[in-house]
């Protein structure tokens, strides 16, 4: 595709999972793509593996709640290409769900589950901001998660209304949802548009245990990857899922 040649991405968490179907299929469309990755020497061996099919694929330190990587990685994407066109924030954690439960939560782990989806998403956000103004086309894409719908999460007659109460994980990607639409409004006069990306439930390490999904990691990119695409003048400040829009 003429318009994705040429382009630099970088996927936060790109070392596995959707991270690195997201990292993969900007590859193969002709972007060179950046995996951010926690464990370095896992992020190589993944960045080799794209490599190994002619994707220009690297793999950069980017620990999303260490404050001085995002920063570094900036700095190198600066050096090494002067600009970024692709920010996919697709870092996340669900954390230990029994800590998370009404009445027996440990605000530790909320703070952590906050500290990866949220903040960790804005600390890379801001660091990046000024590489994705020199681009031509620049979007964002928060990975969010059909839990973080308000909507969804109480409408009685969808099924996620019926599912236990949980306080960390889906308001961190309610909280997610919101600052996509923040960065949408500052960024709209820049031209770049930003939007959060429901997957759906894939078979990742993130499922582990979880019975009867089929979708694969490559499904769940698919979303992504098509808001990193977008047209200029494409949708800025949404929540997508594969079959569109998703409710707030
Ligand atoms: P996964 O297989 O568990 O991968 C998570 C990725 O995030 C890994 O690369 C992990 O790195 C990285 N990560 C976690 N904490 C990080 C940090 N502090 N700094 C940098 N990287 C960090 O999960 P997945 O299924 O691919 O999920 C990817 C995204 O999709 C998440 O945001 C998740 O909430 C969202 N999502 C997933 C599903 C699903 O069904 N799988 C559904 C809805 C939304 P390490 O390898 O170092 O741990």
């Amino acid at each position: 595709m003429e318009t994705e040649r040429d382009s630099i991405a970088l996927v936060t968490g790109g070392n596995r999972g959707i991270g690195y179907a997201i990292a993969a299929e900007l590859g193969r469309m002709g972007m060179t793509v950046a995996l951010g990755c926690r464990d370095l020497e896992q992020g190589e061996e993944s960045a080799a593996r794209l490599r190994a099919t002619g994707i220009d694929a690297h793999a950069v330190r980017l620990d999303v709640t260490d404050p001085d990587d995002p920063v570094a990685v900036a700095a190198w994407i600066e050096t090494a290409y002067g600009r970024l066109d692709v920010l996919v924030n697709n870092a996340g954690i669900a954390g230990p769900r029994a800590s998370q439960v009404p009445g027996s939560t440990v605000l530790d782990t909320l703070r952590a589950v906050f500290a990866t989806n949220v903040f960790g998403a804005v600390a890379v956000t801001e660091a990046m901001v000024p590489l994705l103004r020199r681009s031509r086309r620049a979007r964002i894409v928060n990975v969010s998660s059909g839990l973080g719908s308000m909507a969804r999460m109480t409408d009685p007659h969808d099924y996620f209304a019926g599912l236990p109460a949980y306080l960390g994980y889906p308001p961190s990607k309610s909280a997610l949802n919101h600052v996509t639409v923040q960065y949408a409004k500052h960024l709209a006069s820049d031209g770049i548009l930003v939007n959060a990306a429901d997957p759906g439930s894939c078979a990742t390490d993130f499922t582990t245990g979880i019975p009867g999904i089929t979708r694969t990691a490559a499904d769940g990119a698919r979303v992504a990857v098509r808001l990193a695409t977008l047209e200029d003048g494409g949708p800025t400040g949404g929540y997508f899922n594969d079959a569109g829009r998703v409710p707030w």
